[in-house]
């Protein structure tokens, strides 16, 4: 199978051929770039010829921090993402249970905030969708759930309310549960909600993989060991190695290891996981781990009190003692870590751990990186730099983000975080991503974000701490190159240059000379991975 493509705007990420009009491919590889007479003098009878009438091609997209299960959950469950009042929560799920036949009623991401008398939804609103049917619903944040009288009883609380380590039963005046449940004490109800049946889950993996092929991605970098409840990080892994095994997998999956006790790492290595190699559609990366919570929720761990609550520096969910042992025994043993740090605290705490692991093993094959680096300062920029510490970072935050930055750490905190263009002129890798579920994965509404700093309405005018804005180009290498970069295959794959995978995107529009406000809703034509087509516009 050989194919040539003619007349593109074709943006390669390659500094030796940077934009050409023609590609050939052969089979999954890239075999010649340059301009169209020169592309088509490899043309034969078998060839098939594809005109991309000046479209713009690019590498295809790598989301490099997601959580792909979550996703494919998440698709069950009825949306609350825009939803004003508990009036309006009631009745979007009713509507969904009409075409929705499973044994729960699920929900996510209402906002309270979002209401206007701000209050929580309870047990009795529920109720008034059904009595029969559990339902449970999660706030966006996911620290926090109701669930109706049926669920309630189902998880044997309305009998008796236990003790909940490190979690809240709300109870009304009369001592009854209200519903709502926090942290820990969600676990009474999510345990109760039946587990997927393996051939669920796959049919859920590759659902949701074919909506990335619709945005673009060929590559992701996912967070899923730990996604289902009933189910261990082996469990996880067999379901994809069974999908690689059935040629089932749509698109490349670089899996980041989540491990939440030192424990699950051992058992990890001693099952010999770390030298697990798949294939290019599913490999193990490095092993991800949590340091903090969010910025939204307080939970962020910073050096100092939040600016808009002086009675807390966040939480920090694993101690230096054991964020050390993590990191030494993965590093001892060639694995790399990608660790979840918001909080300036948080990050300092990993650099802690990286640096003892270079002083006793100077070792340079391993490539760390801290997922989500939100809150920094020159410290830790060098740091960074010294250390030669992935960023993995979703710009799509700041549509959020852009409203509360300011309010919870005060401006000058604020004025050195979200440092793109001072991450990148240190030449530190920032390898771009979204966290989906919690942000779209469109990669469209990431550079725009990248580009403009604002909010997906175009707040603030001008674009929230201007000076880190940086280039489409740049967006675009760091949603390319830098991902496969961080999965070791930036030799393989992430650039459109000779001898590598022809993984490739077409889009609907210039994204080089749209007007800045309008790259978000950029359309994709055509996506290939590997050299064939998974997915066009109609
Ligand atoms: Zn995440």
């Amino acid at each position: 199978m050989n194919k040539i493509f003619v007349n593109g705007n074709i943006v390669t990420m390659d500094p030796n051929q940077p934009k050409v009009e023609a590609i050939y491919i052969e089979n999954d590889i890239i075999k010649n770039i340059g301009s169209n007479k020169e592309i088509l003098n490899s043309k034969d009878n078998s060839t098939e010829i594809i005109d991309l009438e000046g479209k713009t091609m690019l590498p295809g997209f790598n989301d490099s921090h997601m959580h792909l299960i979550d996703h494919g959950l998440s698709l069950n469950k009825c949306s609350l993402v825009n939803i004003y009042s508990i009036e309006e929560l009631i009745n979007k799920i009713i509507s969904f249970t009409k075409d929705n036949c499973s044994d729960w009623i699920l929900a996510e991401g209402f906002n309270q905030d979002k209401f206007k008398d701000k209050k929580l939804p309870n047990r009795y609103d529920l109720d008034k969708i059904s009595t029969d049917k559990p339902i449970f619903i999660t706030r966006t944040c996911l620290h926090l759930g109701v669930a109706n009288s049926k669920a309630l009883k189902l998880a044997g609380i309305l009998d008796h309310i236990p003790e909940i380590k490190g979690g809240e039963i709300d109870l009304d005046n009369n001592g009854n549960p209200t519903g709502i449940l926090k942290e820990n004490a969600m676990k009474l109800i999510t345990e109760k909600i039946p587990t997927p049946s393996k051939s669920e889950i796959k049919n859920l993996i590759i659902k949701s993989a074919n909506i990335l092929l619709s945005k673009g991605i060929t590559s992701i970098q996912t967070d899923d060991l730990n996604s289902v409840n009933g189910l261990d990080y082996k469990d996880i892994i067999k379901i994809y190695k069974e999908l690689i095994n059935e040629n089932k997998l749509p698109i490349k999956i670089y899996e980041q290891c989540r491990m939440n006790t030192i424990d699950h790492l051992n058992d990890f290595i001693n099952n010999n996981y770390n030298n697990y190699n798949g294939n290019e559609f599913f490999k193990l990366g490095p092993i991800k781990l949590f340091t903090d919570g969010s910025l939204g929720s307080r939970t962020a761990n910073l050096r100092e009190p939040y600016h808009d609550d002086n009675s807390t520096k966040g939480i920090s969910t694993c101690n230096q003692n054991e964020l050390d042992k993590f990191v030494m025994k993965s590093h001892n043993i060639g694995l790399s870590v990608a660790i979840h740090a918001i909080g300036d605290k948080a990050m300092d705490k990993v650099f802690n751990s990286i640096k003892k692991a270079y002083a006793r093993n100077p070792r340079r094959d391993v490539r760390h990186g801290i997922v989500h680096a939100q809150i920094t300062d020159e410290k830790l920029i060098n740091e960074f730099k010294l250390y030669n510490v992935i960023a993995y970072v979703q710009p799509i935050f700041l549509n959020y983000d852009v409203h509360i930055v300011d309010d919870r750490i005060g401006k000058n905190r604020a004025k050195t975080s979200y440092a793109y263009k001072t991450m990148i002129d240190n030449n530190i890798k920032i390898s771009f991503g979204s966290d989906a579920p919690v942000e779209t994965f469109d990669v469209m509404k990431g550079i725009y974000s990248a580009v403009t700093r604002c909010d997906l309405q175009g707040n603030p005018k001008g674009g929230w701490l201007s000076k880190e804005k940086i280039s489409i180009e740049e967006s675009i290498y760091n949603y390319t190159m830098a991902g496969s970069y961080s999965s070791f295959e930036e030799n393989i794959k992430g650039s459109i240059s000779k001898n590598k995978k022809a993984d490739l995107v077409v889009l609907e529009e210039n994204i080089f000379e749209i007007d800045k406000d309008k790259i978000k809703d950029i359309k994709i034509s055509m996506t290939f991975v590997n050299g064939i087509l998974k997915y066009k516009n109609n």
